[in-house]
């Protein structure tokens, strides 16, 4: 059974996130972690419970998503003492690609991964992000992680934007987990 984090830990949490009103545009409600970061407790205690979490799970690999799902995928992979492997917005990496389309409110985006991210063979991999909204971008990096034939065993997200619904669409895919529903 998967450990979840208790109220009063969630609280710090919660309560180190900024909300930036009209970020990067009016109407969006920005969830600024920077105020995360660089508070130690706050930190500290969202690192411990993702180290609790999924210390049991068998992990292979962190995949985190460009740019925030770096900071919380880079530290959890150490403390776990796994692999960790970028997905990246197109054109970032340097070797050979798959690459995965999806819908933005108004256009298109690309994500990326190496073909040999991951060098053992039906890997374990965790998908870590800081939030999610429309579920898009986790969905596309999830579709990449199946096609290098990993097992996806959760996505995971700092945040969990819950009126947009992105966890259903993404829960016909693998196990999804939030710290916070938001
Ligand atoms: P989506 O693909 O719609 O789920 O968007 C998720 C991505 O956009 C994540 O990488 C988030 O960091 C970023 N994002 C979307 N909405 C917000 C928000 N309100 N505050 C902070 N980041 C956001």
């Amino acid at each position: 059974m998967r450990t979840f984090l208790n109220d009063e830990d969630k609280k710090i949490i919660l309560d180190s996130i900024r909300d930036i009103p009209d970020f990067p545009k009016p109407g969006i409600m920005f969830k600024d972690i920077t105020t995360l970061l660089n508070n130690a407790k706050a930190y500290q205690t969202l690192m411990n419970h993702l180290e609790k979490r999924y210390k049991e799970a068998n992990l292979d690999y962190i995949v985190g998503l460009d740019a925030r799902g770096f900071i919380f995928g880079a530290a959890l992979a150490d403390r776990l003492k796994i692999g960790f492997v970028p997905v990246r917005k197109k054109g970032k990496l340097p070797s050979a690609t798959i690459c995965e389309k999806y819908e933005l409110e108004y256009g298109f985006d690309e994500v990326e991964i190496h073909l040999d991210a991951f060098p053992k063979e039906n890997a374990n991999v965790l998908i870590i992000d800081d939030l999610i909204a429309t579920g898009g971008t986790a969905y596309a990096a999830s579709k990449l992680v199946l096609d290098t034939k990993a097992n996806l065993v959760e996505i995971c997200f700092i945040m969990n934007l819950k009126f947009l619904k992105g966890d259903v669409r993404l829960e016909k895919i693998a196990p999804v987990y939030s710290v916070l529903d938001i």
